[in-house]
């Protein structure tokens, strides 16, 4: 075995684990399943092609070179197809399906014609370059906005520079035919250069690849730790923060804002009497409700149980309670429909606590409880403002 054919070795086995690591992380991971499938179907195509060409002399020549430079295009189309799915690009289906065919077409005709050797490689060098560096463009936008601007540019110059190499292998290749015509695998030192780069950005691609993914799940998990489940609204520990952030406001600049505690009427009769399920799709309506009647900066979270509470920023007593009036009009106007058709009345009691009642952020959300334990014991669906 010479050098280059031992670094083609070292790819193949890279490619094959690929394919092994892409098809358990599809089968086990939550996110990004689609994407793993294809690719691992492009790392099993490279591999197919590897162990074509290790198997020059072994297999008919129409195999080894034809066959396994005629599917190389396949397996890019699969690579660019899982990224676009990940960064949700619209599939570019039917420019894939004519790369595909287009090269199978040139590569058989040119194989029966009797064209020079070097045209399938030309062929499987012309599309990748092609697919890598067109995902490169394509996928920096919508990563950009998903992860930032950095991992972005990681990712791209990954994806870029293994498009160049293919670029340059395909110019070489027309600019110097007997050059390309000569395999990879020929113990040139410009081969085993060009073998030992697909290695090292291959290996990059796919650790960029993983990184991506593990970057979303990082995400995703951060976002579950910080969001209730049910209803989608920030929990107890980011309106804690968000309440932190406003007092610091309030005490550097004087900022005003108000705290709302707010707790559904009598909820423990919408279980009794409809059962759980509708309870939940009743929070769910209650949650929209609240969301809709503030304003989109605004923090709404669902605290626990049926409480939930909002803080309003920039805000002072009277626009507080216009804002807490406002949201206890809307849950009580607009009543859930059941399955039957039939409307669920609802309705909520509201506690208003305001910043300059008290500064401590536990100290603001007792007063906020305190006012609506006061709105309940007042008769429910109205709204009190806490006495200083
Ligand atoms: P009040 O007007 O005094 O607030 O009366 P209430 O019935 O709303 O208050 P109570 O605290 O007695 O009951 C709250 C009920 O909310 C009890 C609990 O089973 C129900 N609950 C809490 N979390 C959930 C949930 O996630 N889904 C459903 N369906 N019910 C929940
Ligand atoms: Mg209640
Ligand atoms: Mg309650």
């Amino acid at each position: 075995m010479n050098q280059a054919q031992i670094v083609l070795t070292l790819i193949l086995l890279q490619q094959g684990l690929a394919v092994f690591a892409w098809w358990g992380a599809a089968r086990l991971l939550r996110v990004s399943r689609v994407s793993a499938l294809h690719w691992a179907a492009a790392s099993a195509v490279i591999t197919l092609t590897l162990v074509l060409y290790a198997l020059i002399g072994l297999v008919p020549g129409v195999l080894a070179h034809g066959l396994s430079n005629a599917v190389v295009p396949l397996a890019f189309v699969l690579l660019r197809r899982g990224v676009q799915r990940f960064v949700r690009l619209r599939y570019t289906d039917l420019e894939h399906q004519a790369l595909v065919l287009v090269s199978a077409v040139v590569i058989a005709a040119g194989w029966q014609a009797g064209a020079p050797e070097s045209l399938p490689i030309l062929v499987a060098t012309a599309v990748p370059a092609w697919c890598l560096l067109r995902m490169a463009a394509e996928s920096h936008a919508p990563l950009q906005a998903e992860f930032g601007t950095s991992a972005a540019r990681v990712f791209g110059s990954a994806i870029g520079l293994l498009g160049l190499l293919f670029a340059l292998r395909f110019v070489a290749g027309l600019a110097w035919p007997e050059l390309a015509a000569r395999p990879v695998g020929v113990d040139t030192p410009l081969n085993t250069l060009l073998v030992m780069s697909f290695m090292v950005i291959g290996l990059m691609l796919q650790m960029v690849l993983g990184l991506l993914v593990v970057m979303r799940l990082a995400q995703r998990l951060s976002h579950l730790s910080r969001h209730d489940s049910l209803t989608g609204l920030p929990n107890r520990r980011v309106m804690q923060d968000a309440i932190t952030t406003a007092r610091l406001r309030h005490l550097r600049r004087g900022t005003p804002y108000a705290l709302l505690a707010v707790d559904v009427d009598h909820f423990k009769r919408v279980n009794d009497e409809h059962g759980h399920a509708v309870g939940d799709e009743a929070l769910v309506h209650v949650a929209r409700a609240l969301r809709e009647s503030l304003r989109s900066d605004d923090c709404v979270a669902r605290m626990g149980g049926e409480e939930f509470c909002a803080l309003l920023g920039d805000c002072d007593r009277d626009e507080a309670l216009a804002h807490a009036e406002r949201l206890r009009g809307a849950v009580a106007a607009t009543p859930l429909r059941l399955a039957d058709g039939r409307p669920l009345r609802l309705t909520v009691s509201v506690g208003v606590a305001l910043a300059a009642d008290a500064v401590e952020p536990r100290a603001l959300l007792e007063q906020a409880d305190g006012a609506l334990y006061a709105a309940k014991d007042a008769g429910r669906n109205r709204v009190v403002l806490h006495a200083a």
